[in-house]
């Protein structure tokens, strides 16, 4: 019998099922597969720290703490696995295009200031960031600047996470679609199909499907999809070394564009409406992005709670079994890998994750 079943092999329960195995335990790792909406496969692959948790300081604490541990992560998994999963850490930029922007832009850092600490955040007038980056374009006003932003490759992560974790014992079970949990306190049996598999802990990490799973256990994870598009160009000379919230160029070249947020249901089919709005915006930032060829294009779901916040909890009828799902789980991945692990494997929460609980919701 494993110690852990995590369900859903994203980036969430990626790397919370590697962190425990870290830690000696044996984990299975059940994942849907293919058809299901997977985030992990889909996003943007910012380590982004300085918009994080606008209204609820303990969100920007644990986003600054797994930005702090995320070096630590990606040298872990290196190592071991050889797989470089591109973290760069050299500052972010939210460019303002107008005069409104910038005193909207700077009014949320001064009260992410006062709520949460000083993170070196500070906006810049349009000489000094200028200064900074070449080639902006004229209608860039200035830009908050934070020097811990980052970002790496989700895809790299996802592939070096698995590696690590089934050579450290993780048993990774693709196509294994959960359809019920038998709970106990401490005494999970979980259901696919005619598999069986039971362990003392069970973590529901399944992304979009956590929704229909978590009542089984208790808990309450009322999630639902945000649609994002994002732009791939081809490999272009290195003209950016920083990362802008929605614009960063690859280790390979690539320069990815998108800041899409749209309600669009379960639908993952591109609009050009909407890709021709992430183009001209941020064609007014980078004027020469203008030439470059578009090769590709996508569109994805992100996984919401009710106040775009994570939810973090263990069951209170079924102990063992916990809820885990943010919609930042590239930047969040040094955390949940290195402090959300070992703590579901003590068995309780600590207390600076009381303000994820879903209890926040109602019941
Ligand atoms: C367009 C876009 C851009 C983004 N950009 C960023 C970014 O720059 N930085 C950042 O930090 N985050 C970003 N995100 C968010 C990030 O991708 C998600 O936070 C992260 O992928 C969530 O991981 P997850 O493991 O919870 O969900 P997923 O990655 O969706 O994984 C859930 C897994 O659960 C499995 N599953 C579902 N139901 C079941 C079931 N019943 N049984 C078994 N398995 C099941 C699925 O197969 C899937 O593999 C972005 C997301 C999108 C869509």
């Amino acid at each position: 019998m494993p110690d852990l079943i995590v369900i859903g092999g994203g980036i969430v329960g990626g790397a919370i099922a590697w962190g425990a195995a870290r830690l000696g335990a044996s984990v299975a790792l059940l994942d849907e597969g293919d058809i299901a909406f997977r985030a992990a496969r889909g996003n943007f692959g910012l380590v982004w720290v300085q918009s994080k948790g606008a209204g609820l300081p303990p969100y920007a604490h644990w986003s600054r703490r797994s930005s702090e541990l995320w070096p630590g992560l990606a040298g872990s998994l290196q190592e071991r696995t050889g797989i470089d999963t591109g973290l760069r850490q050299p500052g972010g930029f939210m460019f303002c295009l107008s005069d409104e922007e910038y005193e909207s832009r700077a009014s949320v850092v001064q009260r992410m200031h006062n709520e949460s600490g000083d993170i070196g955040t500070r906006m810049m007038d349009r000489a000094e960031v200028r200064a900074m980056v070449p080639g902006l374009g004229d209608r860039v006003v200035g830009a908050a600047f934070c020097p811990i932003d980052g970002h790496a490759s989700p895809l790299y992560l996802l592939r070096a996470l698995h590696t690590d974790g089934q050579a450290s014992g993780v048993a990774y079970h693709p196509n294994c679609k959960v359809d019920a949990i038998d709970a106990a306190p401490n005494d999970f049996t979980v259901r696919s199909g005619a598999d069986r598999f039971s362990a003392p802990r069970v973590v529901i990490a399944a992304g979009l499907g956590s929704r229909d799973l978590a009542p089984m256990v208790g808990l309450n994870m009322p999630v639902t999809p945000l649609q994002g598009q994002i732009i791939v160009t081809e490999r272009l000379p290195r003209f950016l070394d920083y990362v802008t919230h929605v614009t960063r160029q690859t280790e390979e070249g690539t320069v990815m564009v998108g800041d899409s947020q749209e309600d669009a249901g379960f639908d993952i089919l591109t609009k050009v409406s909407t890709l021709s709005h992430i183009a001209a915006r941020n064609i007014q930032i980078f004027p020469a992005l203008a030439a470059a060829t578009i090769v590709r294009t996508w569109a994805a779901l992100r996984v919401m709670s009710p106040d775009g916040f994570p939810i973090y909890e263990q069951s209170e009828r079924y102990p063992g079994a916990f809820a885990a799902t943010c919609h930042s789980g590239v930047t969040l991945a040094g955390a949940h890998a290195l402090a959300l692990a070992p703590a579901i494997m003590r068995g309780e929460l600590p207390s600076e994750l009381a303000a994820f609980s879903a209890q926040r919701f109602g019941s």
